[in-house]
């Protein structure tokens, strides 16, 4: 039993999803009269909520936990606790390797961490969070858990089958966010294109968009993680037509070649995928498309990666990112072993983005001279950091405005024109008219 202003401190890894996580433990940890506090060093207990996703993730997350522990045997702290992803995955092998952590959890583990510290879950406050990203902008996971097959990826071991979060739950969590002061909502999710199935028993993502952009306060709506092979046509139009949406869609596609696919158990071919992306380009005007690659499977020949190499020539996207191949245990296809180097994923990987870099440069140079929106992020030296509705948070460039002759509140929007750019980011200069 640990005594009632405890000092916590929360490390959060891994992804967006995490980061809720987290938030909601921060909350109820707070709600229960605990202190949170940001250095482990001064803090009488740490919880690290982990990743599990990739091997260089976990060995984050392993490193991150030794490190706490050197500070327990030093003294420093008295308590170790371990939440997240990767202790739901290996929670008994962990408790084996590691005996100096006090007690492990598992993904959306509320009740048993908040118990752990003498308190009880206020449920009816589940919704609240304390924000880890900046004020004026918050994530929103609208589901929990994967229903797809893809053969490689752990994820769904980790976080479940896709669970929908009702409407209603949703509405209240994005009026708590705006009271707080957010302004732009990006939503996440395992797989966001499923969202309602479960619940409602179709795919309603259109509407839990329109839905949440009802709060007047809410400005920008981005949405992530998007499902290529099922992605609900009614929420096209309504992506299209809805000025808080932006035009934005990250959907990873993880590879293009019929064969790779089909090993990939994506559920989806080489042309329906180009047909979905004709539609999304063509239905909503000015779409900002963000994907991602895996660069090395298995299954992937010198032929399927040159394919590759051709569609991401002749799709042009806004944005991309490329992860080398990681086996996983207990995944369909850690049984393929992993007969591409390290070397070799490496230099596709690189060779993809070599294409995206260049790609990106002219994007970003056709918007010399453009005005556009921006929402300040930061402040640092003297220029601001601000993203457009063209960027989401952590994973895309940003509108760097130097030295306004004003300031700039963090969190507001702002008009600029651009007058420069590099291969990822935009420059600046405040709208004079
Ligand atoms: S969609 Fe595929 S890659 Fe994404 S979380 Fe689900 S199983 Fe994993």
């Amino acid at each position: 039993m640990i005594d009632k202003k405890e000092k916590v401190s929360v490390i959060t890894l891994g992804c967006s999803k995490n980061t809720v996580d987290s938030e909601r433990i921060i909350s109820q940890l707070r709600l229960n009269d605990k202190d949170i506090i940001d250095d482990p060093e001064k803090a009488d207990s740490v919880i690290i909520n982990t990743c599990g996703f990739i091997e260089a993730a976990k060995e984050e997350s392993i490193n991150t936990i030794l490190s706490a522990v050197e500070l327990k045997k030093s003294g420093q702290l008295k308590k170790v606790y371990v939440a997240g992803c990767l202790s739901e995955r290996y929670m008994n092998d962990l408790k084996i390797e590691l005996p100096e952590v006090d007690r492990f959890f598992g993904t959306e583990d509320y009740k048993n961490i908040v118990e752990e510290y003498g308190g009880d879950l206020k449920y009816e406050l589940l919704g609240e969070r304390e924000l880890l990203t900046p004020k004026h902008y918050a994530y929103l996971k609208i589901s929990e858990g994967c229903d797809n097959p893809c053969s490689f990826c752990a994820i769904p071991i980790m976080r479940g089958g896709h669970i929908s979060k009702p409407i209603e739950k949703l509405e209240q969590e994005v009026n708590l966010l705006a009271a707080k002061g957010v302004k732009e909502l990006i939503v996440i999710g395992q797989d966001t294109t499923d969202y309602g199935k479960d619940i409602y028993g179709k795919r309603v993502l259109g509407d839990l968009l329109n839905k949440i952009s009802e709060n007047e306060d809410i400005k920008w709506i981005k949405l992530l993680y998007a499902y290529p092979s099922h992605f609900p046509d009614e929420a096209i139009d309504i992506i299209a037509s809805n000025p808080k949406l932006c035009k934005y869609i990250d959907m990873p596609l993880q590879h293009i070649s019929d064969n790779v696919l089909k090993s990939m158990r994506r559920g989806i071919t080489k042309r329906r995928t180009i047909e979905l992306i004709d539609k999304l380009k063509n239905r909503i005007p000015d779409l900002t498309l963000r994907t991602t690659f895996i660069s090395g499977y298995p299954a992937e020949s010198e032929k399927d990666f040159k394919e590759l190499v051709q569609f991401v020539k002749d799709v042009e996207f806004d944005r991309m990112g490329v992860f080398d191949y990681s086996p996983e245990d207990n995944t369909v296809s850690f049984d393929m072993g992993d007969p591409i180097s390290e070397e070799v994923k490496e230099e596709r990987r690189s060779i993809l983005m070599e294409i995206q870099k260049d790609i990106s440069f002219q994007k970003n140079n056709s918007l010399i001279g453009k005005q556009m929106e921006v929402v300040i992020d930061d402040i640092s030296e003297d220029r601001y950091i601000a993203r457009s509705r063209r960027d989401a948070p952590e994973v895309d460039g940003e509108v760097i405005i130097e030295s306004p002759e004003v300031y700039l509140e963090p969190g507001s929007f702002n008009t600029v024109e651009i007058y420069d750019c590099n291969d990822y980011d935009l420059f600046a200069k405040l709208n004079s008219k």
